[in-house]
């Protein structure tokens, strides 16, 4: 399998609780490398920009206003298979269907309060990736 990159955020729920770091060390301990990190505060402007997706979803208000309601921390993550790698470190979407040890089902508060936010597919992940971070930021 290939050497990809994808996007992880630290949602506000896990910043506010403490746990990037547990949160970090799931990533390392499955093998993915940290090659870009930092910590920001949304405004809701940028959360809606970055979330546009999703606009149309009846959620969306709530998504974006928690994104922006605490410091996150976005990443860059490195290694083979990284997108889904991630999503399996990840867990699923809604904490109660996470699988036991991955980050959603240890530390998500809420479907929508879930600790973290992965890109979904190559493609996705190098946009997300330059909403955020400029090539002199990536350090493989
Ligand atoms: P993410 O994109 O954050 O990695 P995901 O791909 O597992 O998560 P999506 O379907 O893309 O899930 O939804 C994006 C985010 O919107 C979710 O992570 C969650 O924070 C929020 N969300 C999704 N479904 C709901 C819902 N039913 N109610 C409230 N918030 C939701
Ligand atoms: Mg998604």
């Amino acid at each position: 399998m290939a050497i990809e990159r994808t996007l992880s955020i630290i949602k506000p729920d896990a910043t506010r609780r403490n746990l990037t770091g547990k949160i970090a060390a799931k990533f390392e301990e499955a093998g993915l490398r940290i090659v870009a990190s930092k910590r920001i505060q949304l405004t809701l402007a940028q959360a809606q920009q970055f979330y546009a997706v999703h606009s149309a979803r009846p959620f969306f208000g709530e998504l974006t206003e928690f994104m922006a309601s605490g410091p996150v921390v976005v990443q860059v993550l490195e290694g083979e298979g990284a997108v889904l790698k991630n999503r399996e470190v990840m867990g699923a979407t809604n904490p109660k269907d996470a699988a036991p040890g991955t980050v959603r089902a240890e530390f998500a508060e809420s479907v929508g309060e879930n600790s973290v936010h992965g890109s979904d597919a190559p493609e996705t992940a190098a946009e997300e990736i330059a909403f955020f971070f400029s090539g002199l930021e990536l350090v493989g």
